[in-house]
C-alpha cells in the first residue's frame, strides 16, 4: 500500500501540487487523471522520488520514503518498476538488453538467469522471441509492452506507468490496459497509472484520483463515476488548466 499525505510541490512561484492525499492499494490499478498541466506527472515523480515535495509524505508500506536519504531509499527503489511516458527505451540496446538493464545494475544474477528472466517478462507481455529486435523495429504498442517488460524485470512491489496509452490507437490501448491489470493481479503489486484516457478509466479504474489545477477534485471508483455526472467530470478532464 502506498499512502501520500498533503503533497505540495512548486516550481519557482508555480504552485503545482496543492496538498494531495490518497491511498493506493495493492493488487489494484489506481489511476491519476486530470487535464493537461494538472500535475499528474509531477505527482508521480514526487511519489517515486524524482521530485522532492516541499511538504507532505509518501509512505511505502508504512515506511516514510520522503524523509530518507539516497542510500536509505535504495531498497525501496529496487521494488519500484516504472514505465515512462514515451517508453524511454535505450535505442542502442536490443529488447533483451533493455529488459536486463536493471538486473545488470542491481543484481548479481548469472547471465543465463538474466536471460531466463527476460524471456519470462517477454512472455508476460506477449512478445516471446522478440529478444534481438531494436526499439526502432517495434510498433508503438510493442514499445510500450517492452517498457512494461522492463518495468517488471525486478518483480516490483510498486508499478508506475505515465500515460501508457499515449499515441496508441483505441484497440492497442485496451490491450495495454488489460496487460497492466493482469500483471498487477499476478504480481499483487500496487500500481499507479497516469492517464487521460476515459476508456481506461471506465475499463480498469477501481480507484481514480482526479486532479484539477493541482488539487484533488474527486476520488472514487469507475462505478462511482458512472453514478456521478460523467459529462461534468469529463469536461473537467479535458478542460484547459
Ligand atoms: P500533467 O502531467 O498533468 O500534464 P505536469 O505534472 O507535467 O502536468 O505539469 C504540471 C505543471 O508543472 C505545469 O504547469 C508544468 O509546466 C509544470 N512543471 C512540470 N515539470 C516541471 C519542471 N521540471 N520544471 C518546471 N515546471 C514544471
Ligand atoms: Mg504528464
Amino acid at each position: 500500500m502506498i499512502q501520500i499525505e498533503n503533497i505540495n510541490k512548486s516550481f519557482g512561484d508555480n504552485h503545482v501540487l496543492k496538498g494531495i492525499s490518497a491511498n493506493f492499494e495493492p493488487g489494484k490499478v489506481s489511476l491519476i487523471i486530470g487535464g493537461s498541466g494538472s500535475g499528474k506527472s509531477t505527482l508521480l515523480k514526487c511519489i517515486v522520488g524524482l521530485h522532492h515535495p516541499e511538504k507532505g509524505k509518501v509512505l511505502f508500506d508504512q515506511t516514510d520514503f520522503t524523509r530518507m536519504n539516497f542510500e536509505e531509499r535504495v531498497p525501496i527503489r529496487k521494488e519500484i518498476g516504472m514505465l515512462f511516458q514515451n517508453s524511454a527505451l535505450f535505442d542502442s540496446m536490443t529488447v533483451e538488453q533493455n529488459i536486463m538493464f536493471s538486473l545488470d545494475m542491481f543484481t548479481d544474477m548469472s547471465k543465463s538467469e538474466k536471460l531466463d528472466r527476460a524471456n519470462h517478462c517477454l512472455e508476460q507481455v506477449n512478445l516471446e522471441g522478440r529478444n534481438k529486435l531494436f526499439p526502432a523495429e517495434l510498433s508503438g504498442g510493442m514499445k510500450k509492452r517492452v517498457g512494461i517488460a522492463r518495468a517488471i524485470s525486478m518483480n516490483p512491489k510498486y508499478l508506475f506507468c505515465d500515460e501508457p496509452n499515449s499515441g496508441l490507437d483505441p484497440e492497442t490501448s485496451i490491450v495495454i490496459d488489460e496487460l497492466v491489470l493482469k500483471i498487477t493481479q499476478e504480481l499483487k503489486c500496487t500500481t499507479v497509472v497516469v492517464t487521460h484516457d476515459m476508456n481506461s478509466v471506465m475499463g480498469i479504474g477501481e480507484y481514480i484520483l482526479f486532479l484539477y489545477k493541482g488539487q484533488k477534485f474527486w476520488e472514487g471508483s469507475n462505478k462511482d463515476m458512472m453514478r456521478s455526472d460523467v459529462e461534468e467530470l469529463n469536461n473537467f478532464v479535458f478542460a484547459s488548466p
